[in-house]
């Protein structure tokens, strides 16, 4: 190596060094998210937990993504000084990866579907982002693609959520939820329920669950018809949806590689009336608005309850609070846009109530 290339090399090194530096301090001034815990009148004996991923600073679960996702493009010497930052998101991703970019003084641009709730372009404009949309949802990965040929720093949030993370520890989302359910009456839980975008939520936490020897099974939450229910239950990594949903973040049109079937125990459908309508179930009990794949989460924490209680079974439920509902004030929490979008969460409503009241599955249909 010439000279002037190994001082050019000392330099990548320290300012990688430094990057990791400014990551940690991020980390260390972040506090762990809340682990908040509910109890349903119909359900004595079943205690339901939901981990406040929204508590994060830039807003939901992809803070820890977006973190994670840095620090591997970091250590495996794809991101360096100056370089610009391109990833495929439809919102929430982007919004944290934003931030990120901001704090490392990078250049950070998000490939975005043009539907994309615009309330999720402001934040990530606001963070100094730049959106690029693109009318074919299909083609934001060729779009960030092309951005990574021209020398971007692809993060690439679907192909590698699932190795990003430290799934034995390091306070990946598992650790902290098992840690602060210790001293709880059912401190391993029967079920940890999650939706899932990229899978790599449900990646670390079936693989912690495993690591640590835990009999807790993990249950997918997914919109009904979504490209992962039929995948999972034939096994086959082609599968596509069904059926579209306004859910998002997560309900993929198709299997990214991230899911891992061999970690998820079960899969609940749950249409998207019903997510809807669970979301004003949530600002009911927990006096705060949360998304539409929170919502999800509840449905099915609800259904597997109801089976635990037929079978006359004690225990505890986990589930997450994914990102705020006001991310939604346009869309999903609009009446407008409902009647638009031909959705009509009141008869799901009244089921959940009624499931809540009860602890016997009330289908929306059957109310
Ligand atoms: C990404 C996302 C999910 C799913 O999490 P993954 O780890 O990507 O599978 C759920 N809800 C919201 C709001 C999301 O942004």
């Amino acid at each position: 190596m010439s000279d002037s290339a190994a001082v050019a090399a000392a330099g990548e090194r320290r300012w990688i060094a430094q990057a990791l530096g400014r990551l940690r301090q991020e980390a260390a001034r972040s506090a762990d998210t809340h682990l908040l815990k509910l109890g349903f009148a119909g359900f004595p004996g079943i205690d339901f937990y939901f981990k406040d991923e929204a508590a994060h600073p830039t807003g939901s679960l992809k803070h820890r993504l977006a973190r994670s996702l840095y620090l591997y493009a970091l250590c495996n010497g794809r991101l360096r000084a100056g370089q610009p930052v391109v990833d495929a998101s439809s919102g929430s991703t982007a919004i944290s990866e934003a931030w990120f970019a901001r704090l490392l003084g990078l250049e950070f641009t998000a490939v975005m579907p043009a539907c994309t709730a615009p309330r999720k372009i402001a934040d990530v404009e606001a963070l100094g982002g730049r959106c690029e949309l693109v009318q074919d949802p299909a083609r934001v990965h060729e779009r960030a693609a092309a951005h990574a040929a021209a020398g971007a720093c692809h993060l690439d949030q679907f192909g590698l959520a699932e190795r990003a993370t430290d799934w034995r520890g390091n306070n990946n989302i598992a650790e902290s939820i098992l840690g602060q359910l210790a001293g709880e009456p059912h401190p391993e839980p029967a079920w940890i329920v999650c939706g899932v975008g990229t899978g790599g939520t449900s990646a670390t936490i079936g693989r912690y669950l495993r690591y640590r020897g835990l009999g807790t099974r993990l249950c997918a939450a997914e919109p009904t018809g979504s490209a992962y229910v039929h995948g999972w239950r034939s096994r086959d990594r082609g599968a596509v949806c069904s059926r579209p949903t306004v859910i998002e973040g997560i309900g993929r049109p198709r299997v990214e590689p991230g899911f891992l079937f061999e970690i998820v125990d079960e899969v609940v459908e749950v249409d998207d009336a019903a997510s809807i309508a669970a979301m004003a179930v949530l600002e009911q009990h927990l006096g705060r608005r949360y998304g539409g794949s929170s919502g999800t989460n509840l449905a099915a924490c609800l259904e597997l309850a109801t089976r635990m209680r037929e079978r006359d079974e004690r225990g505890s439920i986990v589930s997450l609070l994914c990102d705020p509902g006001e991310r939604y004030d346009g869309t999903l929490s609009d009446p407008d846009w409902l009647r638009r979008n031909g959705l009509d969460p009141a008869p799901a409503a009244a089921a959940l109530r009624a499931t809540i009241a009860s602890g016997r599955w009330h289908p929306p249909e059957s109310v």
